[in-house]
């Protein structure tokens, strides 16, 4: 067949999260391994059979995990620290998920306030660290490798998988993390050492597995390796060259080398030397990439073309996919189709979605939907457009539909995007004239103490919150219960002496869902899931059209608490970039047009917080740096947009008016000078666990403004002692001058537990004091 249809991975939770509540379930001790291992069979064998009926030809195996591809690998190759290897048989469960999550104790911890990204404690032993996978918000565990690192195989998943599908009828292709792309993620603890260096000790042990798929039965195996698309060094590149030399050495197998999430750029020429049977590229990321790849390919090697979004939710432009590849399809003799990407970054069925206006759900493809397109397009490439052509009509009238929708076109916000100049994100004055005059207005200690702004969400809060859904508990009851929780948490704050108070968000699902059900332009969705890591999955709103503001968001609950309190109440809102970063965002215009609309919104917010008394307005950006794109070369231009949206959304209030920004992390080396461009009044970053040397960015760039860098981790239900916060503060004391401090925790309370929070905020006031004496 000329024109095949394969597919690179597929959602492995299950379309009603099976596998996560199986595993929890396991975790718990309510279910054993048996039945956790029949829920994932199930589930394997429900995919297999929903690809083969959609028409996908190539269908792919070992793409299942119970919590992560990477760490899979890691025990693939037996990348298995000895702190683990203790813990049992290195294809135990026991051992995969004490790499996975620590031998914790208390299950309630699951990291950051958000639930993107989180770090983890508990129990003995730790987990391994985690990490975003690329530009993506799925979580890998990452390798840990020791100089000398031994290899050993354990085939068992990838091989069983394989038989397994073969006894239901299925020819899979087994899906791998190539050896450089797996190395280059590798970390290890000795300092300086580089994990690349083990790429030899490493390749025996690819080759025999790849052996022991052959005579599984294999006849191909797809071989990823994202990294690809990075800046590579020398170094990388001879890495591949020399790793795929030799596993081009087994015999009887075909490599199908799959780049994914980018161009390759420069990397293109490697990629194209090397003796593999197939390479699959991005052309959704990089169309502009077709030529080169097609020029420089050689005439055996089977192209895999990555023509439909991986990445996102919206549906394909069949008719132009047809006009673009119909020549590509005739000159190469063979080619493949394929997603950009496995389908993992996406929800699985649009089925499931029974609320969605009918208009939006028309132009929206998930994994399952994807799949179908890919095989009507395999039918238009291969016997031509007239077998297809219903599908084609209908799906030119959505995608018509979408162009021309008002929905997508709200002439008002354009109009008004239109007027934006760089006016409108400039404060009227340099930031030492504002200091001034908010430290007149506000009247604050050096040092104030403050949170970030959420606090603990109960098992009460959450079941109000799904009364209320539900219709249980009706709007009068919710907004009672939601008062006293407020009114509580502002008395308990005052009681122990914090200067900028909060509210707790506790009227808050989700600090981007909060905002997004409020502006027009979003859709929500049911059950449109989508994996975080391990068991942890997310909704991400969905953003199909112009972004408007229609009346305030957050104003009511912000005058409720400022009216319990002659302390100054922060005004919490969400800013542009987070809630785009953590959105399916329109694909149909720039992502910084939408940021740009969105920041118009927040702005909004933010003066009528300002007109309604709000004399401080923390605007979060907690997944600012999480935007960077892969390349280097790409990141001034998003840094530009971003700053630029984020300084839109602040820039309207007067002088007096003190803006804060959050951000849920301290790596800031890089980026410092964007930071700075952000000009917020104040920042507030995560800085406990690393005892204040992240702060260093700050100091070096010489950070102007002032700066709140976390004393309180609250990542773990630990109560960090009077003593060792103060030790904290002296220490930034010593970096930064001590009028520009403040002291706060880390990030948000909500994970956390009262009794955890009481104590610690209570000793960060004290710690506060004893540092406001120390640094006099
Ligand atoms: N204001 C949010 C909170 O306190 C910020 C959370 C975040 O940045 N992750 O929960
Ligand atoms: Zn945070």
């Amino acid at each position: 067949m000329p024109v095949s249809a394969a597919n690179l991975g597929f959602p492995r939770i299950g379309p009603r999260r099976e596998l996560k509540k199986a595993v929890e379930a396991y975790w718990a001790g309510k279910i054993g391994q048996d039945e956790l291992l029949a829920t994932a069979r199930g589930l394997r064998a429900a995919t297999w059979d929903r690809q083969k009926a959609a028409g996908i030809d190539v269908i792919p195996s070992n793409d299942f995990s119970f919590y992560d591809q990477v760490l899979d690998t890691s025990v693939m190759v037996g990348a298995i620290p000895e702190i683990y290897r203790v813990l049992g048989a290195a294809d135990s469960l026991d051992v995969y998920f004490a790499m996975a999550r620590g031998t914790r104790t208390d299950p309630q911890d699951e990291g950051c306030a958000h639930g993107h990204g989180a770090a983890r404690d508990g129990g003995d032993v730790p987990a391994q660290e985690m990490t975003k996978w690329f530009d993506t918000n799925y979580h890998y565990m990452v390798p840990e490798v020791e100089p000398g690192q031994a290899f050993a195989l354990n085939a068992a998943k990838p091989v069983e998988h394989f038989r397994e599908a073969r006894a239901l009828g299925h020819q899979t292709r087994p899906v791998i993390l190539g050896p450089v792309t797996f190395l280059l993620l590798a970390k290890s603890k000795a300092e300086g050492f580089d994990p690349l260096s083990l790429l030899p000790a490493l390749l025996p042990v690819y080759a025999d597995l790849l052996a022991k798929l052959r005579d599984a039965g294999a006849d191909w195996v797809q071989i990823d390796e994202p990294a690809l698309v990075l800046d590579l060094s020398d170094a990388a590149r001879a890495a591949y060259a020399a790793a795929y030399a030799e596993l081009a050495q087994v015999d009887g197998l075909k490599l199908m080398l799959a780049t994914y999430f980018g161009a390759l750029g420069d990397n293109l020429a490697t990629a194209l030397s090397l003796p593999v049977a197939g390479l699959h590229v991005d052309l959704v990321r990089a169309p502009e990439q077709l030529d080169a790849v097609i020029a420089g390919a050689r005439d055996d090697l089977l192209l895999s073309l990555g023509v439909i979004d991986g990445r996102n939710i919206w549906k394909a432009d069949l008719t132009a996919l047809l006009d673009r590849y119909e020549a590509v399809a005739k000159a190469r003799g063979e080619i493949q189709i394929a997603p950009s990407c496995s389908l993992l970054h996406t929800p699985i069925d649009l089925a499931l979605e029974t609320a969605l206006d009918p208009e939006v759900k028309d132009w929206l493809a998930f994994a399952a939907q994807k799949l179908e397109e890919l095989s009507v397009l395999r039918l238009g490439l291969a016997d031509g457009r007239y077998v297809i052509s219903d599908e084609l009509a209908a799906n030119a009238d959505a995608i018509a539909n979408r162009r021309k929708s008002p929905l997508t076109n709200n002439a008002a916000v354009r109009a008004r995007l239109g007027q934006v100049d760089e006016s409108w994100g400039r404060r009227a004055l340099p930031f030492a004239d504002r200091i001034a005059r908010q430290q007149a207005h506000l009247g604050l200690p050096i040092l104030p103490t403050t949170t970030i702004g959420s606090f603990p969400q109960t098992a009460e809060v959450r079941k109000a919150r799904a009364a209320h859904g539900k219709g249980e508990l009706d709007d009068a009851g919710y907004e009672k219960f939601l008062q006293e929780e407020t009114a509580r948490t502002v008395r308990w704050q005052e009681e122990i002496g914090i200067d900028v108070l909060v509210h707790g968000e506790f009227e808050r699902n989700d600090m981007v869902q909060y905002f997004g059900e409020q502006l027009s332009g979003f859709a929500f969705t049911k059950a449109a899931w989508v994996q975080s890591y391990g068991s942890r999955c997310v909704r991400p709103p969905i953003i199909y059209g112009d972004v408007a503001r229609p009346l305030p968001m957050t104003v009511t609950w912000w005058q409720y608490a400022q009216s319990l309190t002659s302390k100054p109440m922060k005004g919490m809102l969400t800013g542009p970039v987070t809630i785009l970063n953590w959105s399916f965002v329109r694909d149909d215009q720039p992502r910084s047009d939408t940021c740009r609309q969105i920041a118009l919104a927040i702005r909004d917010e933010v003066l009528n917080l300002e007109a309604a008394g709000a004399k401080v307005i923390q605007i979060d950006e907690a997944a600012l740096r999480e935007g960077l794109p892969l390349r280097r070369a790409d990141w001034q231009h998003y840094l530009d947009w971003a700053v630029e949206s984020f300084r839109i959304s602040a820039s309207g209030v007067a002088p007096e008016t003190q803006i804060h920004t959050h951000m849920c992390y301290s790596e800031f080396n890089e980026i410092i000078t964007s930071i700075g461009a952000m000009d917020a009044d104040v920042i507030s970053i995560e800085t406990s666990r690393s005892k204040m040397e992240l702060l260093d960015a700050f100091v070096d760039y010489r950070y102007p403004n002032e700066i709140g860098p976390g004393v309180y981790d609250i990542h773990s239900p630990r109560i960090p002692p009077v003593g060792e916060m103060q030790d904290l503060l002296v220490k930034a004391g010593g970096r930064l001058a001590a009028r520009q401090l403040w002291v706060n925790p880390d990030c948000g309370l909500k994970t956390r537990k009262w009794e955890d929070v009481k104590p610690a905020l209570v000793n960060m006031v004290e710690a506060a004091k004893g540092a406001r004496i120390a640094l006099a």
